[in-house]
């Protein structure tokens, strides 16, 4: 192939745009034409990270010590307080020193996750729809992603039963991620017994995505990985400071789990990237260390949030409940629609930005998701216009 006329290397030609960059351009096309576009379409908590975390930043920032390369494997004390969360949180007990590792976000290691634990030619098993990049890390390894169905039949959770056992055999990796982007479902002790069983069984790493862990309504509490026996022996979990504390913007998170795969990560990251700025890493301690009251007034403003979308789809003929954890509505879009057709609608009719579910894999087909991260004002008026829609 001709260098000029193809200058990307084939494994991104496999890569499909990430969703979000195209939406983005459409969204910004529309706002060049002076449509007053109200976004719904990214999970990014439109609360601001607490001022505490952020007076932290402001001090480690100006002090010289913080300025040079951090270590690769994150602040000891970052890891101590990484360790101390989990524990208060989850009853768990983790080694700081070998059990996890401080990422630039979970999106850094999750992408990455597959470069240091899984061969070309091996399976990656990957719920669909789901977050796009269990995809396409598998992809760029060269490994061959295998899709497990989610589908409202089955709680949104995938049927174990369903994988035939010859991929069972070559699958190398399993991703689950509950509280659930973009179906908002949760997942329960048996089911997550069931899957940490299976993949014990076949020698599957399970690899749990959690970055909605806080993110619940009601006095429900989703359950981590590592509360489920023997699942620290095939596990790792993925953690984030993003939806917790209104951080997307900072790159923080953690991988935590087996001692071996996290070290195997942590060796491939130490020729990726140099470790996080250490100012953010004090503010990342300063967040894990402060209770949960934030965390818990943020969800009581997605709960409220929740309520009035859930009335208004409700009002228009949907019948939605607002959902137990995660701040997205995950919803079928109108009889006569296939989801492309009915964002376009929403966004050129109202000035409305929402999700495809095909978006999110084949399986998000006649779904929309919508995120309840905008302000109040915002997205009150984004149902008054929703009633005006046509359909
Ligand atoms: C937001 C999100 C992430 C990534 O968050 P980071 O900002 O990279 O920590 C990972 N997985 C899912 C399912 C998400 O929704």
């Amino acid at each position: 192939m001709s260098k000029t006329v193809h200058p990307g290397a084939s494994r991104l030609s496999k890569i499909p745009p990430y969703l979000f960059a195209e939406i983005d351009r459409k969204v910004q096309e529309k706002k060049r034409a002076g449509v007053d576009v109200i976004s719904l379409g990214i999970g990014d908590p439109d609360l601001p990270t607490p001022q505490r975390i952020v007076h932290v930043l402001q001090e480690a920032a100006a002090d010289p010590a913080n300025h040079r390369y951090a270590s690769y494997f994150g602040l000891a004390e970052l890891r101590q307080a990484i360790a101390d969360w989990y524990g208060n949180r989850s009853g768990v007990t983790l080694d700081p020193t070998t059990e996890i590792l401080p990422t630039l976000g979970s999106k850094d290691g999750i992408a990455h996750v597959p470069l240091a634990l899984v061969d070309p030619g091996d399976i990656v098993l990957a719920p669909d729809p789901g977050y796009t990049v269990y995809v396409t890390g598998a992809l760029m390894a060269g490994a061959e992603p295998h899709i497990m169905p989610l589908t409202a039949g089955n709680h949104w959770l995938p049927d174990l039963d369903a994988i035939p056992d010859r991929v069972a055999q070559r699958a190398r990796l399993m991703w689950l991620n509950y509280p659930n982007n973009p179906t908002a479902a949760v997942a329960d002790r048996d089911f997550l017994e069931r899957a940490v069983a299976f993949c014990r069984r076949h020698d599957i790493i399970l690899c749990h995505d959690a970055p909605y862990s806080e993110i619940a309504f009601d006095g429900y509490r989703p359950l981590t990985l590592f509360e489920i026996p023997g699942a620290k022996e095939i596990g790792l979990e993925f953690h984030s400071l993003s939806k917790t504390f209104n951080m997307t913007g900072w790159r923080i998170g953690w991988v935590c789990g087996r001692a071996d795969l996290v070290g195997l990560i942590g060796q491939l990251k130490t020729n990726i990237d140099s470790g996080i700025f250490q100012a953010v890493q004090w503010a990342a301690i300063e967040a894990l260390s402060g209770g949960d009251q934030e965390t818990r007034a943020a969800c009581d403003v997605y709960a409220r949030r929740h309520r009035l979308v859930a009335d208004t789809l409700n009002d228009l003929g949907w019948s939605i409940k607002p959902p137990r954890a995660t701040f997205y509505v995950w919803a079928p879009v109108p009889d006569g629609y296939d989801s492309i057709g009915f964002a376009s609608r929403v966004l050129d009719e109202v000035g409305v930005n929402i999700t495809p579910g095909v978006g999110f894999g084949a399986h998000g087909e006649g779904y929309f998701r919508l995120s309840v991260t905008a302000p109040d004002a915002r997205l009150e008026e984004a149902m008054a216009r929703m009633r005006k829609l046509k359909l």
